[in-house]
């Protein structure tokens, strides 16, 4: 698995760096080196920061918190306490200096700050009475988005990602059932055209 940001917001894309969640979870943010990478891959934030170990420890509790609040949101649940409570704290942190210029924003900031970022991201969205929030229709995907497409059609977190997987698994699926129509191929001696 790649780092993929197609949540339509960070601490979505944070929250999605667990993968399957509910079946065989899959962690890409295993070491501080990981997640330094994927703050540097993520568009909005600073190009290079340190993650300490305690921040580290800090940002996949922060990550978790996110995770449970945006499915509390998906299932129209309460808030979990404790996950709001990681989420405002995180946020009352430092803020990343963000320089406007020729060629864009520039953001820059410790590690703390970007968690406080992500934070204030994640504040953002779930506050938003109008955001569509939506757990991607591939099972065993788990990654929940932001649907923001006209009448909130979308499906898929990303076609990459999974839109054409699910779309390639069902056209071999139709072969496959095709072929056992036709008598897995015995009624044809060649075999499946
Ligand atoms: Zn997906």
């Amino acid at each position: 698995m790649e780092f993929a940001f197609v949540s339509g917001n960070p601490a979505l894309d944070l929250a999605a760096t667990v993968g399957s969640r509910r079946d065989e979870p899959v962690d890409l943010l295993a070491t501080p080196g990981d997640l330094e990478r994927w703050v540097a891959r993520c568009g909005e934030l600073p190009d290079r920061v340190t993650a300490d170990p305690a921040t580290f420890e800090s940002a996949l509790a922060l990550r978790e918190a996110i995770y449970r609040l945006a499915l509390d949101r998906v299932l129209g649940r309460r808030f979990d306490p404790g996950s709001l409570a990681i989420v405002n704290a995180a946020a009352a942190g430092p803020v990343l200096t963000i320089e406007l210029g020729d060629g864009g924003l520039r953001m820059s900031g410790d590690l703390r700050a970007v968690l406080s970022h992500l934070a204030r991201s994640a504040m953002a969205v779930l506050a938003d009475p109008h955001a569509c929030l939506k757990e991607c229709g591939r099972a065993g995907c788990t990654r929940i988005y932001l649907d923001r497409s006209r009448g909130a059609r979308r499906t898929w977190c990303g076609m990459d990602q999974c839109g054409n997987r699910v779309k390639a698994a069902a056209y071999r699926a139709r072969r496959r059932s095709g072929r056992r129509d036709r008598g897995d191929g015995l009624a044809h001696p060649g075999g499946p055209a």
